[in-house]
């Protein structure tokens, strides 16, 4: 997606040759013209799907899955990475390994809002090592529901995520693709569409 490879390159932040900071549009700021493009790009590339509901993890992948849902019209939940007082009966829960912030978090969805034999479509903020992609998709099929696709705004291509992922045959989109950060410059795998 042209749009966000360019704000990529303008507003992105490579910290290291591993982590690419973006807290300007996605992570911490959150730019809403860009997020709506976001939702249109993702509905686009899985029209031919037959989605019930989208599923994502707090908090960054909020404001995509939103957008997302709301170009689909379809409701979205998002999982939650801490216990919550009102959020305890009927849960699925997963463990989840955060690349950025190096610990567990257990991650939890209510039963009542994935339902058995929905088909579900999962988004995420970043895909790394496909730990947060992994844990959603185990939420939702300890529910009883289908991953029918994973929609990614920004990949980290020289990372082993995809590979896991499509190894497990979920059928995987990344609106970004990096092959490569470094200090001052950021290459993306294929050419922009
Ligand atoms: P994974 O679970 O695939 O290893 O990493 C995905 C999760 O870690 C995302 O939900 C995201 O929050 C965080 N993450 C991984 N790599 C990066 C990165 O380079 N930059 C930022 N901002 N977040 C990342």
């Amino acid at each position: 997606m042209k749009r966000l490879e360019d704000k990529i390159r303008e507003e992105g932040q490579a910290l290291s040759e591993h982590v690419l900071k973006v807290d300007a549009f996605l992570n911490h700021q959150v730019d809403p013209v860009l997020m709506q493009d976001i939702g249109k790009a993702f509905a686009e590339r899985f029209a031919d799907l037959d989605i019930d509901r989208i599923v994502t993890l707090e908090s960054s992948g909020i404001a995509p899955a939103m957008m997302t849902a709301l170009e689909m019209n379809v409701p979205f939940v998002f999982a939650r990475k801490r216990k919550s007082l009102t959020l305890q009966d009927d849960l699925v829960e997963a463990d989840v390994y955060s690349f950025t912030k190096q610990e567990t978090n257990r991650i939890s969805l209510s039963r009542r809002f994935v339902k058995p034999g929905e088909r579900i479509l999962v988004i995420d903020d970043f895909l790394a090592n496909g730990e947060a992609a992994l844990g959603l998709t185990e939420l939702v099929e300890s529910a009883g529901a289908t991953v029918a696709g994973i929609g990614i705004v920004i990949e980290k291509s020289f990372q082993p995520g995809r590979e896991k992922l499509l190894a497990r045959g979920y059928r995987v989109e990344s609106l970004a693709r990096i092959s490569k950060l470094e200090a001052g410059h950021i290459s993306f795998v294929e050419a922009v569409r």
